[in-house]
């Protein structure tokens, strides 16, 4: 822990309150009162806990498919400050998440609805984004106070790293971001995409088709779409920023891998 920021904490808590909402869609830095090796400790501590709380599946041939999904990703992504991991946890809700740290999940239910790998990469891209940007970090300390995050990082007190985990990651839990930060994720999210050779129209395609859900069912996906308000103008923009990017040839929507891990899934 950093002393100097110990001394300073009255200031940096009212820097904090001016600087926190401010969200600039193009930059990824930015103010964050936690280091990057902080939330690097948080996140390895709060992984221990999301395990816990999900059942990881530990099938071989999908872990190693997720994980290639995402180091695909990785190679699209402005900053690389964490070492990203990605799992694949049992719950039918449509839903991925990435934690303080860059340990990323993804819900069995995201690849049962994902009609190709473009689609699930696409989900994929905006969790890693929120961590790129350091979202969650940033949120916690404006939800939670700095005070608290200090304690967790000690270890916490009387079950507080569970419950948090529970409330922010677990099942019945979510982390909410400000409707800057999504659109933030998602613009980059886009761009990690593009960069790293995924169609970027499985963001619109698949953001389109739970929207439909979503009307058809109101609550069915609800997880989803209750941290992510907007779906319309979401979809707007994302299609505006598409717009914007050189044509580009794109590795295929799906693979062979894909459906086989769809279809192992299925069966869990
Ligand atoms: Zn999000």
């Amino acid at each position: 822990m950093n002393c100097l920021k110990r001394l300073f904490l009255p200031v940096l808590l009212g820097l904090s309150l001016i600087c926190g909402c401010a969200v600039n869609k193009s930059s990824v830095g930015g103010f964050n009162m936690i280091s990057v090796s902080e939330e690097k400790d948080l996140g390895d501590k709060f992984a221990v806990e999301v395990e816990k709380q999900h059942k990881v599946v530990r099938d071989p041939e999908v872990q190693a498919y997720i994980d290639g999904v995402g180091r695909k990703l990785l190679t699209g992504v402005r900053k690389q400050d964490f070492p990203f991991t990605f799992q694949v946890v049992q719950d039918d809700s449509v839903n991925a998440f990435a934690i303080p740290g860059g340990h990323t999940y993804v819900n069995t239910g995201l690849l049962k609805a994902a009609a190709s790998e473009a689609e699930l990469a696409a989900v994929m891209a905006h969790e890693m984004n929120h961590v790129v940007a350091r979202h969650s970090t940033r949120q916690m300390t404006q939800q939670y106070g700095y005070g608290l995050i200090v304690s967790l990082l000690l270890g916490g007190q009387g079950g507080e790293l569970s419950k948090i985990a529970a409330d922010l990651f677990g099942k019945a839990g979510g982390m909410y971001y400000s409707r800057e930060m999504e659109s933030q994720a998602d613009y980059l999210g886009v761009e990690t995409m593009y960069k790293a050779g995924y169609n970027p129209q499985g963001m619109v395609s698949f953001f389109r088709k739970l929207d439909a859900v979503e009307e058809r069912q109101p609550g069915s996906i609800a997880k989803y779409f209750s941290s992510h308000p907007e779906t319309v103008d979401r979809i707007k923009d994302i299609q505006q920023e598409i717009s914007k990017l050189p044509p580009k040839s794109w590795l295929p929507d799906s693979t062979q891998e894909f459906a086989r891990v769809k279809a192992k899934v299925k069966n869990l």
